[in-house]
């Protein structure tokens, strides 16, 4: 086996994850870098950050997931600069890595349109520390307004203001909505928590742009009737702290959070190859770098365009494919085979949106309400990595469906508010 080639794969998320295991039972060696311990299942962190589910339900040891082969190796470290001429990765703590193939799936993170120091004042949703400390300022708010009303006898504003109507947004938003509404309502004396606004900014003109435009419409009536307030062609021109600023308007905020833009891991900019806007690295059909056939790049850092022109979106199912079929192209290469370009299969789109509740687009069927929010559960529940992450979530899922509680309302880390002091 030492002989047999050695395929590098710079992250363990969707993409990395995926291609792993689907070269892993290949006569190769694989060296998996991840610069965190675990795989995160993102598209349930707003759960997490809505203290709906605790950070080891959707993460997993990216150790023992790919355990059970013994070809894959994996190493905790960044990957931070690439000589694509000797084919070898430089990690963050300085060694080097030689490899015959190269994926890189690093991903991406939130951006803020060049003002890098809203990142305090809003925290954006990528890791299960943003989720954490967004859980921290949620359950803060509540506890800082309580407080102020039972010691200085007020009734405190309790303002929660998400930027960004995409899918994140508008689960954050629902789900905040819907604890103020249920969960917290039983347990506070001096404030009464299903007074809490909850507002949903939107640059333009709908919510959910990317889905059609029922679904954004059927969406945003799902959203009011949890209470949230749903402003659209409002964008935001300034962050300061304790409050938002769309334009002349002010907005008073206990807590504001982002979800409004995407962009590609840096390291996209590091292989040298051209990117598009977000920094996704624009590659050739088969996903490898331009001029460098051994490398590729999957997952949220690619951007790919089929023949009709569409973009793989940036999605867990377009990751997975592209793992997948990096595997299958590399495998193809080392029998000498030819290569296939990728084809993404689009499987549709689903939102939740609180309780028994969302949308779902499949192809020309769109489905809104309870029955989008059982596929959406069905979805994730099949698709969590993991036999135990699966039961666990299930069980709380239906036990909080049943109860109303939530089980995971724990407050870690220090107990400030950046511009979270209730107002009289
Ligand atoms: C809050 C949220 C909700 C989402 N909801 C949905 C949804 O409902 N449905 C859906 O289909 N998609 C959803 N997505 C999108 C989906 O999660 C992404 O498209 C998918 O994770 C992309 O996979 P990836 O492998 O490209 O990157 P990621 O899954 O982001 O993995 C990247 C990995 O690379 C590692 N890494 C980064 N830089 C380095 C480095 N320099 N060295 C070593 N390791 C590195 C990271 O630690 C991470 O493990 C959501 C995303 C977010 C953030």
């Amino acid at each position: 086996m030492a002989d047999a080639p050695h395929v590098v794969i710079i992250g363990a998320g969707f993409g990395g994850l995926y291609a792993a295991r689907a070269l892993a039972r290949k006569r190769v060696r694989i060296t998996v870098i991840d610069r965190k311990n675990h795989h995160v299942f993102q598209p349930l962190l707003y759960q997490v950050a809505t203290a709906k589910l605790s950070p080891a339900d959707i993460a997993s040891p990216i150790r023992s997931v790919l355990g059970k082969y013994r070809n894959v190796q994996v190493l905790l470290d960044e990957a931070a600069q690439f000589d694509l001429t000797n084919k070898k990765v430089t990690l963050k703590t300085g060694e080097s890595l030689g490899y015959d193939y190269l994926i890189v799936a690093a991903g991406a993170s939130h951006a803020y349109f060049g003002h890098d120091e809203w990142s305090s004042l809003a925290p954006g949703l990528k890791s299960i520390e943003d989720a954490t400390e967004i859980r921290r300022r949620v359950l803060l708010a509540f506890e800082m307004a309580e407080r102020e009303a039972l010691i200085n006898g007020k009734r405190p504003m309790l303002n929660f203001i998400i930027v960004g109507g995409g899918p994140t947004g508008v689960e954050l938003a629902g789900s905040i909505a819907e604890i103020a509404q249920k969960v917290m309502a039983k347990d506070f004396r001096g404030i009464d928590p299903t007074r809490a606004r909850v507002v949903l900014l939107e640059a333009g003109q709908r919510i959910l742009p990317a889905y059609p435009e029922d679904l954004s419409r059927s969406a945003e009536r799902q959203l009011r009737k949890l209470g949230v307030d749903v402003l659209v062609g409002r964008a935001v021109t300034g962050l300061q702290t304790g409050k938002v600023l769309v334009g002349d308007e002010v907005m008073a905020s206990n807590v504001t959070l982002w979800a409004a833009g995407v962009k590609a891991s840096p390291l996209g900019n590091i292989l040298g190859a051209p990117t598009d806007r977000a920094g996704r690295v624009m590659v050739e059909p088969d996903l490898s770098l331009p001029g460098h056939p051994e490398v590729f790049v999957v997952g949220d850092l690619a951007a790919i365009t089929d023949k009709s022109g569409k973009q793989a979106p940036g999605v867990a199912p377009a990751a997975i494919q592209q793992g997948k079929a990096t595997a299958k192209n590399i495998w193809r290469s080392i029998k000498s085979q030819p290569r296939k370009p990728f084809k993404y299969l689009d499987k549709g789109n689903l939102a939740t949106i609180g309780r028994a509740a969302g949308v779902a687009e499949f192809g020309r069927l769109h489905l809104s309400g309870v029955i989008a929010w059982i596929f959406w559960l069905t979805v994730h529940i099949f698709f969590l990595i993991g036999f135990r992450n699966r039961v666990m979530v299930f069980i709380q899922w239906a036990w909080a469906y049943f109860t109303f509680q939530s089980g995971a309302r724990l407050i870690t880390g220090n107990t400030d508010l950046p511009g979270g002091k209730p107002n009289g």
